[in-house]
Parts: C-alpha cells; sequence; structure tokens
C-alpha cells in the first residue's frame, strides 16, 4: 500500500517536473526570439534539453505501473531508445548555437524588459521548485528526485549568469552575453552526454551501477539470517534495475527460504528507487 501512495506521488512530481521544463523552454525561448538575446535562447534550449529527460523518466514511472504480457522484458527499452535520439538532438542544438553565436553576427538586445522579465520568472520557478522537490525528495528517501533537484537548482544559477551576460551586452558588452552562451553551451552538452551515457548504458545491459551495489549489500548485511552475499548484479531497463542475488542462507526449510527471499526483496524495493524485480538464488 505505501508503496503505492510512493509510486504516485513520485509520478506526480516527475509530472511537475515536464510542466516546469516545459514552461521554461517555451518562456525562454519566446523571450529570447523577443528580445533578441541569443544567452536567452540558448538557455531555452538548455531547458528543452531538461525536458526531454524529465518526459523520459516520467514515461518509465507510467511503464512501470502497466504490464505487458507481451513485452515481458522489452517494452522498457523504449525509454532509452527515446532518450538516445534525443540527445543526439540535444548535441546538434548545441553545436547550433555555439556556431551561431561565435561566428554569426553580434546579437544586439532588442528588448531589455522581455529578457529581464522572463528571466526573473525563471529564477522564480527555479528556487521554489527545487526547494518543493528538494523537500519532496527528502519525504520519499528518493536520490532521483533529490538528483533533479539538484539539478533545477544549477539551472537557477544559469539564469543568473544569463541575466548579467544580456545586460553587459545591452550596455555595450557582447562579449560579457558570448561567455554566457559558453556555459550555457557546456550545461547542454553536460546533459545531452548524461542521457547518451545513460541509453547507451541501459542498451546494452551494462550491470546495475556500484551505488545499487552497495545499498544492496549494506541491507543484505543487516539481515540475520543472511550467511553470505555470493553474488549481487542485475541490469537495467528504462528507468528500472532487475536485480540477481546468490545468497547462502541460515533457513532449514524451502518455505523459510521463499518467505525471507520476499521479505528481502520487499526491503530492497522500499529502500531502492525504480528496482522492478529481485530474484534470488539461495543456497
Ligand atoms: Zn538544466
Amino acid at each position: 500500500m505505501e508503496k503505492n501512495i510512493n509510486y504516485n506521488e513520485k509520478r506526480k512530481i516527475s509530472f511537475f517536473s515536464i510542466l516546469v521544463n516545459l514552461t521554461l523552454s517555451v518562456i525562454k525561448m519566446v523571450g529570447g526570439y523577443i528580445s533578441g538575446s541569443a544567452a536567452l535562447t540558448a538557455d531555452g534550449v538548455h531547458s528543452l534539453s531538461d525536458l526531454a529527460a524529465s518526459v523520459s523518466v516520467y514515461i518509465g514511472i507510467t511503464i512501470s505501473g502497466k504490464k505487458s504480457q507481451s513485452f515481458p522484458f522489452g517494452l522498457y527499452k523504449v525509454e532509452n531508445l527515446v532518450a538516445l535520439i534525443s540527445s543526439f538532438a540535444i548535441f546538434f542544438a548545441g553545436y547550433e548555437i555555439a556556431k551561431d553565436v561565435f561566428f554569426g553576427e553580434t546579437m544586439i538586445i532588442k528588448n531589455l524588459p522581455v529578457a529581464v522579465a522572463v528571466i526573473g520568472l525563471t529564477v522564480i520557478i527555479t528556487f521554489l521548485y527545487s526547494r518543493y522537490e528538494k523537500k519532496k525528495g527528502e519525504e520519499l528517501n528518493s536520490p532521483s528526485l533529490l538528483a533533479d533537484a539538484e539539478h533545477i537548482k544549477v539551472d537557477f544559477y544559469t539564469a543568473l549568469v544569463v541575466l548579467v551576460g544580456i545586460v553587459a551586452n545591452y550596455f555595450g558588452f557582447p562579449i560579457g552575453e558570448k561567455i554566457a552562451v559558453l556555459v550555457v553551451v557546456v550545461f547542454i552538452f553536460h546533459s545531452g552526454f548524461e542521457i547518451l551515457k545513460e541509453a547507451v548504458k541501459v542498451l546494452l545491459d551494462a550491470s546495475i551501477d556500484n551505488d545499487t551495489v552497495q545499498s544492496i549489500k549494506e541491507i543484505l548485511d543487516k539481515e540475520e539470517l543472511v550467511e553470505e552475499v555470493k553474488l549481487i548484479t542485475g541490469r537495467n531497463s528504462g528507468s528500472f534495475k532487475f536485480v540477481q542475488l546468490n545468497l547462502a542462507l541460515k533457513v532449514e526449510t524451502l518455505d523459510e527460504a521463499h518467505e525471507l527471499s520476499h521479505k528481502i526483496e520487499k526491503k530492497i524495493k522500499d529502500k531502492i528507487p525504480f528496482v522492478e524485480k529481485v530474484v534470488i538464488h539461495y543456497e
């Protein structure tokens, strides 16, 4: 029951993240167009890449709630395929922005109030949302929400860099805005690279990450009936982790072993986000 509440809550918050990133990309790109600011337009593209990432997380969470008999293993990876394609789109956008700013004509700020208003809104939205998401992440003990909250906080600081750049350009120092664009392009490539790395790892069935293995080990070490942990492994699919354990158990009957492995599976799923299944072999 508690797991369902957490599931719905996470799904709700990941939907909020989509709305926030959608709002940010639209107001920044429209504001960038009206004001003539390259830095603001670039930051809009950056928000668009964040939007791609939050949509793929939302799809992943939603798919986990819907089982399909026809695709017991396959469906999750649609999400990674979408992520892979969007990472190339993000790199391309980053390249286009960098090219325009460094080799194109210098852009003139036509409308400073619009640019300042959009950045003001961005600063308010990112400040409030990162605080809200951090609080929820702590409540739900969710590393993915906490990481997203940190990311939004970075977006908050990025907006301030963009503001300085625009004001500098407006007062006759276009180099200031070029530097701001450079900062944003670094963030765009960074998001693109993170998305690409995750997608490729998952598509190639890389093992689950070390942090997850370590947290599982900590959970198992506290179990008195686990005599020895022989192997912790698994793979990712979509946003989800499929864990496989080889354990030596201090139990007499098969029933006891069965019951214990259910208990262990539940503990792991409660503690570690996005674990879809735990298969336990015991001896
Ligand atoms: Zn971002």
